[in-house]
């Protein structure tokens, strides 16, 4: 399942609408390469069986897009008064370097949680649904662009759609 080459924005979040996040993908040209793989643009879809993954993700082989920070906003509400779904409006954008970081400004009073599951990893995931959305090392090594890995069954149906079609 590859990320098509032409430019698109992806969407997806949370269970309940809680947390809303947007990957603006440039098209191929612009997508920066890989660190250690110049064969590989990123963001790229990756699977992991790792036991940390497979506990976190409750899946046996989990599947993340792996996005540069730049890429990615997120947008988040205080928790719906009911249990279903909602389609509230979430209010603006935020960067995910500042909103995605735990205890940030952009989170308070959202349903946003952080579990550092290993030193210096950070999973973020929804404290109303309880899905996990985000995986990210804090700090990466110096020089090292940014990246947070997004559970890929989170994204919008229509998105996901958008990658099969490639
Ligand atoms: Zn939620």
């Amino acid at each position: 399942m590859p990320v098509p080459d032409h430019e698109l924005t992806l969407n997806g979040g949370c269970n309940c609408g809680s947390i809303r996040y947007r990957v603006d993908v440039p098209e191929l040209a612009k997508r920066p390469y890989h660190p250690a793989k110049q064969d590989i643009q990123f963001p790229m879809i990756a699977t992991d069986h790792c036991n940390d993954c497979r506990k976190a993700t409750g899946s046996v082989i989990s599947m993340w897009l792996c996005v540069p920070a730049t890429m990615l906003s997120v947008r988040l509400r205080p928790a719906p008064t009911d249990t279903i779904k909602t389609t509230q409006d979430c209010g603006s954008y935020h960067p995910s370097m500042t909103a995605l970081r735990e205890n940030s400004a952009e989170s308070l009073g959202s349903t946003l949680r952080w579990y550092v599951s290993s030193p210096q990893r950070t999973r973020t995931f929804c404290g109303h649904c309880g899905t996990n959305v985000t995986y990210a090392i804090f700090p990466l090594p110096e020089g090292d662009q940014q990246m947070f890995e997004v559970v890929l069954g989170t994204l919008d149906r229509e998105d996901i759609s958008e990658l099969r079609k490639t």
